[in-house]
């Protein structure tokens, strides 16, 4: 009987996996595709991704660093407010790479780490959970006293433990470009239905152009749109989608079961970002919960919400901004860009003494 077993190995099943292997505890990590593909992801994040990566991996997974946004609130080629800082504001990563340093990293901590393996049920019991997984040798059930639900935002973990879905599920979009750019603004274009469009410099890795809305209108024709003729008119290859949970739901653990990451909708509501939100989760589950004592989910379940809940309550109020008319979103974006002290992880630190005195600082 293993002590957890992990479904789903994306930066959050790697992260509980590496840190519940150091605590003492057997781990099985099971991934259903190989480790980081199929892409859906800009992996755009801030500098503290380097905090839960190992040697050498900034050198290694590092494309591009970005000072600042340009924010329009029309379409390519229209005018903009730059808000940006003086030093680096945020990374542009190799996000499948990320994903295998990670797991690498699990392994060394030593967890047992199987790719193509495929969970199609977890059947919770008093004492243990049954998780049955379909792998290259056929069908097999395994025993764990906890199951980690890491298996991202159309969780089946989720669905099996009868845990509530995300309030909303937005729908991202995402092309390349080969065009070597080492410009260091992304623009964000505020012309999709509750969300935005953007366009990421990703040095020689080539330019990211990606959307995401809420579902309702047909994404791809909205793609079509942003890099054809009328928009910005290049050739984009490599196209890909995803979805993006906004949450998160009231609750996010069960008798012997636990979400994490995007299975919990630990995501940035105004970025749709759950890289390190879910990394962070991943800490408070590995720190909180032991595997023996079912009554430790609480624990949990305080913890992250302790650290996230309020910049994700306003991440939400900032989202609403993307749906406001026009002409109050060009006022607004006047009256609030240039040099700004934000961390884009933390919306809370737009009350911060630095945000405060770079925006009082202008003029
Ligand atoms: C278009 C788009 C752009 C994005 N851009 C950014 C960005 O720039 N920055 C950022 O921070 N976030 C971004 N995100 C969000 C980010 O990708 C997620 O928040 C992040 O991947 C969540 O990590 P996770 O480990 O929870 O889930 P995932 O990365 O989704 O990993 C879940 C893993 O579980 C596996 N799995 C699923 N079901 C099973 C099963 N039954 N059995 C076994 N394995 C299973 C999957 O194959 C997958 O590998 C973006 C998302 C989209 C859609």
């Amino acid at each position: 009987m293993y002590d957890f077993v992990v479904v789903g190995v994306g930066p959050a099943g790697a992260r509980f996996s590496r840190r519940a292997a150091d605590a003492g505890y057997d781990v099985l990590a099971l991934e259903q595709g190989r480790l980081g593909e199929p892409l859906a992801c800009s992996g755009h994040v801030s500098g503290d991704v380097w905090q839960y990566a190992g040697e050498g991996a900034r050198e290694e997974l590092l494309q591009n660093e970005v000072y600042g946004a340009r924010f329009h609130v029309d379409g390519p080629g229209s005018d903009f407010e730059d808000f940006y800082k003086t030093e680096v504001v945020s990374n542009v990563i190799d996000r499948v790479g990320l994903d295998r340093h990670l797991a690498e990293l699990a392994r060394e901590a030593g967890a047992e780490v199987r790719e193509e393996h495929t969970v199609t049920n977890v059947d919770e019991g008093d004492e243990s959970v049954t998780v049955t997984v379909r792998g290259p040798d056929g069908v097999a059930d395994v025993e764990a006293k906890m199951v980690a639900g890491c298996d991202g935002p159309t969780s089946r973990v989720r669905r099996d433990l009868d845990l509530p879905e995300p309030d909303e599920l937005l729908h991202g979009v995402l092309g390349f470009s080969d065009e070597v750019d080492h410009g260091d603004r992304v623009d964000v274009h505020l012309t999709m239905p509750e969300f935005f469009a953007w366009r990421i410099p990703r040095g020689d890795a080539g330019v990211e152009y990606g959307l995401a809305a809420s579902p309702g209108p047909d994404v791809n024709e909205l793609f079509d749109d942003l890099v054809g003729a009328t928009g910005y008119d290049v050739d984009v290859a490599k196209r890909c989608s995803g979805l993006i949970p906004v949450g998160p739901a009231d609750s996010v653990t069960s008798h012997r079961g636990f979400l994490v990451g995007d299975a919990a909708a630990q995501t940035k509501p105004f970025t749709g970002g759950g890289i390190l939100y879910g990394m962070r989760s991943a800490d408070h589950a590995a720190r909180e919960i032991e595997p023996d004592r079912p009554g430790t989910l609480g624990a949990y379940e305080a913890a992250w919400r302790d650290e996230l809940a309020t910049e994700i309550r306003l991440g939400h109020w900032i989202r609403r901004a993307y749906s406001l008319p026009e002409p109050v979103q060009r006022v607004g974006l006047k009256a609030f860009s240039g040099e700004i002290g934000v961390h884009m992880d933390r919306p809370t630190s737009v009350f911060s003494r630095e945000h405060l005195a770079s925006w009082l600082g202008r003029s």
